[in-house]
């Protein structure tokens, strides 16, 4: 039993549509029960969106997610026909027939349950089943939405609930990559990364799934391979377990990064209990994500304080910091630099192999780039440095680690 999802570009036209059935078919001729689980046509739910938008500026959330919802319900329909075009039986849902139950938080409501019994049956008597990403109902009937993204977390939950024995998500890339081929032309596609390793390269700015959805398929063992919908043949990328012995040996799997940081530096604060506290407290207050942080060890009772977060909410931030905690904590300054990235090296090798922090440091080092802030995890090392200097710690990363070359 297979789920196969397929993104907004993979059915952006009724051409495209004609491609899944090809591909669907020819899965079930292979004798594998098969659900497929679409997004909306590619553009659709911005289209819709705008749309809403023109009514109300803030579109009130339960009215948004009927309007959004209706992206998906449209494809899956164009899906079936097509499939019974070709002479298939096929039969579509929407996330409220299938029954997809979540909770309540419109526009990114979280699946509670999967009433699978429909699916089962029709699958028993030869059907194609044909879910709609992205949408499910509440416990008092309304329609709801998943979040951008979210039918990748559709795709992985029906698997779930399936029991599937593997899910496919189709998309415009054939794979997860060692880093943006279009920032490294030697980049290459991954034949396998763990679920850690993905979903800190999601979160680190890589693309390609829904976090959610990684974290979903990492909680209920599914067996998850990323492919390109526009390429016959290729295995794509499989995201799997570590125990798996068909893990390429490499201690680094990819060099993930983040354009969009944001460093802001409270300068001589007093070194005592509940700092930390008073400066982060008013910027959480504000809903301002605060990613890496820092703190110095003090000298002479004053230490520096340093933090990053997005650079759409740098100015939000700072004029918090300035106005509202500064004097109050008695602190120096506040200076900020809203033209910094974040480069990280990903890998479930580190936790095994000692001196791969010196080894990113000194090949920055050897290009003169400075490092401004460090983190680490047990599968991550992250440096925040100068924009400009991205593309090549980037570059410089990716060949000393020698992600270029196939592992041995
Ligand atoms: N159509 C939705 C979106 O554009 C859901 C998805 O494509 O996964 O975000
Ligand atoms: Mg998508």
């Amino acid at each position: 039993m297979i789920v196969q999802k397929y993104g907004g570009t993979s059915v952006g036209s009724p051409e495209r549509i004609k491609n899944v059935v090809r591909r669907v078919a020819k899965y079930k001729a292979q004798g594998h029960q098969i659900v497929v689980v679409v997004s909306a046509m590619s553009g659709e739910t911005n289209r819709l969106i705008a749309l809403a938008k023109e009514m109300q500026a803030q579109p009130d959330p339960r009215e948004l997610d009927m309007v959004v919802s209706t992206g998906e319900q449209v494809t899956v329909g164009l899906v079936s026909m097509g499939l019974i075009q070709e002479g298939l039986k096929a039969k579509s849902y929407t996330g409220a027939q299938v029954k997809i139950t979540t909770d309540s938080a419109f526009t990114k409501a979280r699946i509670l349950s999967i009433d699978e019994q429909n699916i089962r049956a029709d699958l028993a008597n030869g059907y194609v089943v044909v879910v709609a990403g992205f949408q499910g109902i509440d416990k008092d009937g309304n329609i709801t939405t998943l979040g951008r993204g979210g039918s990748d977390t559709t795709g992985v939950a029906i698997a779930a609930a399936l029991h599937a024995d593997e899910c496919q998500i189709y998309t415009d890339v054939d794979g997860v990559y060692t880093t943006d081929p279009r920032v490294v032309p030697e980049a290459r596609r991954l034949k396998s990364i763990t679920f850690e390793e993905m979903l800190e390269m999601a979160s680190l700015g890589s693309k390609v799934l829904q976090i959610r959805s990684v974290e979903f398929a990492g909680k209920y063992k599914v067996k998850l391979r990323v492919l390109s919908s526009f390429e016959e043949e290729g295995d794509g990328t499989l995201i799997t377990f570590e125990e798996d012995d068909k893990m390429e040996q490499a201690i680094i799997s990819g060099i993930a990064f983040n354009r969009d940081e944001a460093k802001i530096t409270v300068r001589g604060v007093p070194d005592k209990p509940g700092i930390a506290y008073q400066i982060l407290g008013p910027v959480s207050e504000a809903n301002v994500d605060v990613d890496m942080i820092i703190q110095n060890v003090g000298v002479d009772g004053s230490t520096d304080f340093s933090f990053t977060v997005h650079r759409n909410e740098f100015d939000k931030a700072m004029d918090i910091l300035k106005n509202k905690v500064q004097n109050h904590i008695g602190a120096r300054d506040v200076v900020g630099d809203n033209k910094t990235a974040k480069v990280s090296v990903v890998g479930v090798g580190m936790r095994s192999h000692v001196g791969i922090a010196s080894k990113m440091f000194r090949t920055l080092a050897e290009e003169g780039i400075n490092i401004q802030m460090i983190s680490t995890s047990e599968i991550k090392i992250s440096v925040v440095i100068d924009e400009k200097y991205l593309e090549l710690a980037v570059r410089v990363l990716h060949k000393a680690f020698d992600l270029d070359q196939e592992p041995a």
